[in-house]
């Protein structure tokens, strides 16, 4: 247990947890790690190294190369977003030594979040089961996956003018079932953890919804 406070989100692509898990970090103050971006940087360290992330040799020497300042890094980061990054990183990150070789980075943002922060928020797939399960407050968010598919074409289309809703829906429907049918750390809500579906709320009043978990939780 630590004795600073630590919020843990989770849910699948496109569910809202990063939007609400930015905007709760600034409420509070707090340190914010989307730890997808971890994995997003292992799949890009792979491809740009040369290598195939089914390979799971690759996958683990990129994941044992990581190191948070590639998140710092702009022309980096900008490749982390793409479609072609998030398959690659689900796919990564179903493998054990990957997650094995990133955990630490995320545990010590948590217990030590930076530029003296009182307190930390994480989001993913597996923080409130596995990487904080003593979190104080554990949200699940989640939204149909029609909905997700809607909010990611509409990110995504900028970019990629060809790209159709059918592709993204497909890709996502793919990507919920390899992140929850892994063997390790599959994504799941954690047993205390709050379900929170955003499929008919606007921004604010997800946000709104959060937040009063969150305040219940860090007042008892
Ligand atoms: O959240 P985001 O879409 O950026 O995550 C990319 C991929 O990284 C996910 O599909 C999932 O496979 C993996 N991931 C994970 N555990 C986390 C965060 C992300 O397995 N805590």
């Amino acid at each position: 247990m630590t004795d600073h406070p630590i919020i843990a989100v989770d849910g699948p692509a496109a569910s809202g947890k990063g939007t609400l898990a930015r905007k709760l970090a600034a409420h509070f103050d707090f340190a914010y790690l989307d730890t997808g971006a971890l994995y997003r940087a292992v799949a890009v360290s792979v491809m740009a190294a040369g290598g195939k992330v089914d390979n799971e040799a690759d996958a683990v020497a990129a994941a044992k190369r990581f190191d948070m300042a590639q998140l710092a890094d702009s022309d980096f980061a900008a490749r982390l977003r793409t479609a072609e990054t998030g398959r690659a990183a689900s796919v990564a990150a179903a493998m054990p030594d990957v997650r094995a070789a990133i955990i630490l980075a995320q545990r010590q943002f948590a217990d030590t979040p930076p530029a003296g922060k009182k307190g930390a928020v994480l989001d993913g797939r597996d923080i409130g089961t596995n990487i904080c399960p003593d979190a104080v407050a554990k949200l699940f968010i989640t939204a149909r996956p029609d909905i997700r598919a809607q909010r990611r074409w509409q990110e995504l289309k900028a970019d990629d003018a060809e790209l159709s809703l059918a592709t993204v829906l497909n890709d996502i429907e793919q990507r919920d079932a390899r992140d929850a049918g892994r063997a390790a750390a599959p994504m799941r809500q954690a047993a205390d953890a709050h379900l929170l579906d955003t499929s008919d709320l606007s921004i604010e009043e997800a946000f709104a919804a959060a937040l009063a978990l969150v305040e219940e939780k860090l007042n008892r």
